[in-house]
Parts: structure tokens; C-alpha cells; sequence
């Protein structure tokens, strides 16, 4: 797996108190395929952190 950026295509770089990603440069940009599902994912992950969030407060 690529040390830089550990298969996920993308390097956060620290400049000062601000993080960017840039795309891997060994690796190139994600794949469009691979950032749908990862968003399709964090979304999931949000939706299940709300519920969680909501079931904690009723
Ligand atoms: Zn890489």
C-alpha cells in the first residue's frame, strides 16, 4: 500500500492551522468510482451518528 497517502488517494498537507488534501502523487487522483462509495459511506456514517445523537436525547 502507498506510504503517503495509506490507498486512499488523497495527502493532507499541514500549512499552519489549516489541513488540505491533495491528490497522491504517486497514486494520481481518486478514482470518481472510489469517491462516490466514500461519500456514500460518510453519509451513512452521519445518518447513523444522528439517529445515535436523536436516541440519546429523547
Ligand atoms: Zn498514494
Amino acid at each position: 500500500m502507498c506510504e503517503l497517502c495509506c490507498g486512499s488517494h488523497v495527502v493532507p498537507v499541514r500549512i499552519g492551522a489549516i489541513i488540505e488534501f491533495y491528490d497522491c502523487p504517486n497514486c494520481g487522483p481518486m478514482p470518481e468510482e472510489k469517491f462516490q462509495k466514500m461519500m456514500d459511506e460518510l453519509e451513512k456514517k452521519i445518518k447513523e451518528a444522528e439517529k445515535k445523537f436523536y436516541a440519546e436525547v429523547r
